[in-house]
């Protein structure tokens, strides 16, 4: 007996120094008060003078190589944090396209505002789990908060719901599983099922369709109107002949400002249609749907609250740094059926019939606090300026569209309604498609700005999309007299 005892206590006096020693081996995990503050004027300290050069600093870099800095070894041994910021600067921020810079006016520009980096940092810190009201019911109610907000934004009713997400692609694909499974299509109805929308419809709802099972369904690209707007007529064509052969016409999916020229599908007479034929109408406002905010926005975007899903990108009109989307339903029931789930493992979380947590309306389970970046530049700031830079964007646009018009040369988009503009220069001689090309390269050589291309009908243009809320009547002017410098030197050299 005596023996065993002791045995016992050897054994445990064993482990506890084991699990003594591996504490103290990953304490270095936890730095204590003083560190922390060192290491937090460190990461201030390289934020500041980030944003104090920012707006010298240029919109492009090309790639010289210096991403292969981070080939490196992940080493047993600490590191130092002001090396690790001297990496940061020489391998990732000097090279690409600088999202944070007002001369970002290509593709879709995305934001970056200061608060939201304050949101993350405390959202992080306290790690609260915003998924499911019961882990934190503050967290998850500001989530629910933010969606009410975008809900009443576009129009829709009390019954809303919806989802923060990691951007517009996961909110897409939310979605379309939410239409697929309100409509009813089974993996045997597939092939027999027809979705509509146009050749501007963005490649995301593309990718949702197959990630949900649907690529087999029969596409029918609507044709467009000289605006580049989905043509209604045409649309009510297509579904009835599809309904005479005998297929199923299940959703529509328009755009509320396509990526390439700003445009923005009718979509109250789209509803019509879907409603006509029991439809879902889905509607893709990841780039445009902000511009609700400013009377020129609601002017041309009629009709949302139609809708039977919407997406949002507060990534890119809310101007927060990327990371954030949204989903919105006009009946949270909808999103509720296709994503709630129960477990024996989270026996201990209630749920209360009709209130739905974050994570029941979401692909997701475990994710980032994500309201809180979203909820803190909205609540400090307040809705105004955000209003003023929508209404800005949309202003700048239209000016140059207007300065581009007066002079010779250039061919011209759209007059925008949202923020995009497409053009491009037919010169007096030679191949136009490889003239632009040559003029979009060099403007990303400058370096100030960065634009970038597409093309329509065929044809190679350029696209200047303003968005970012750093974007103002400076940058655009650098633009134009830019390609004017740009075409003299060429003229020039030929
Ligand atoms: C940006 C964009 C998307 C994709 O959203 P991500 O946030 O990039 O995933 C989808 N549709 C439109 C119209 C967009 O502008």
């Amino acid at each position: 007996m005596d023996s065993l005892i002791t045995d016992n206590v050897q054994t445990d006096f064993k482990m506890l120094d084991k699990i003594r020693q591996l504490e103290k081996a990953s304490a270095g995990l936890d730095p204590n008060t003083s560190l922390r503050r060192k290491m937090t004027a460190q990461a201030v300290d390289y934020a500041e003078s980030f944003l104090y050069k920012l707006p010298e600093m240029n919109a492009f870099e090309a790639d010289r190589g210096c991403s292969r800095l981070l080939e490196v070894p992940f080493d047993e041994e600490a590191g130092d944090l002001s090396d690790l910021l001297e990496m940061l600067d020489t391998a990732v921020i000097c090279e690409g396209i600088n999202a944070a810079s007002g001369g970002q006016m290509g593709y879709i520009p995305g934001g970056g505002m200061f608060p939201s980096a304050l949101g993350d940092f405390l959202a992080d810190v306290t790690n609260r789990y915003s998924g499911i009201s019961f882990a934190s019911p503050g967290a998850a109610k500001m989530e629910q908060e933010l969606v009410r907000w975008m809900a009443q934004l576009v129009g829709y009713p009390a019954s809303a719901g919806g989802d923060l997400t990691s951007g517009g692609s996961i909110a897409n694909l939310t979605a379309i599983v939410t239409a697929r499974e309100t409509q009813g299509i089974r993996a045997r109805d597939v092939e027999n099922s027809c979705v509509y929308m146009t050749s501007d419809t963005h490649h995301c709802i593309d990718k949702a369709l197959r990630t949900a099972g649907l690529a087999e369904c029969k596409k029918q690209l609507v044709p467009m109107d000289n605006n580049f707007k989905m043509d209604v007529p045409a649309l009510e064509q297509l579904i009835q002949e599809d309904i005479a052969s005998g297929l199923r016409p299940w959703l529509i999916t328009a755009s509320a400002g396509t990526t390439d020229t700003g445009a923005v599908d009718p979509v109250s007479e789209i509803a019509k249609v879907a409603e006509k034929h029991g439809l879902w109408l889905h509607v893709d406002a990841a780039y445009g749907g902000f511009f609700m905010m400013c009377s020129e926005g609601r002017q041309v975007l009629q009709g949302l609250d139609k809708a039977h899903s919407i997406v949002l990108d507060p990534h890119k009109g809310m101007f927060l740094p990327y990371g954030s989307g949204a989903v919105l339903v006009r009946d949270v029931k909808w999103l509720a059926q296709a994503q709630t789930y129960q477990a024996d493992y989270m026996q201990d979380v209630r749920v209360t019939e009709g209130q739905y947590s974050p994570a029941d309306l979401s692909l997701e389970l475990t994710r980032p606090f994500r309201g809180l970046r979203f909820w803190l530049p909205l609540k400090l700031f307040g809705l105004a300026p955000f209003r003023a830079a929508l209404a800005e964007k949309i202003w700048l646009a239209r000016y140059f569209h207007e300065q581009l018009e007066k002079i010779p040369g250039w061919e011209l988009g759209p007059y925008p309604e949202l923020s995009v503009v497409t053009f491009r220069y037919v010169p007096e001689q030679g191949d136009a498609d490889a003239f632009n090309e040559r003029l979009v390269e060099a403007v990303r050589a400058d370096g100030k700005v960065f634009i970038s291309s597409t093309r329509i009908n065929g044809k190679f243009v350029l696209r200047l999309a303003v968005l970012h809320f750093r974007t103002h009547l400076d940058r655009v002017d650098y633009v134009l007299s830019l390609l004017q410098r740009l075409l003299l030197h060429r003229q020039r050299c030929d």
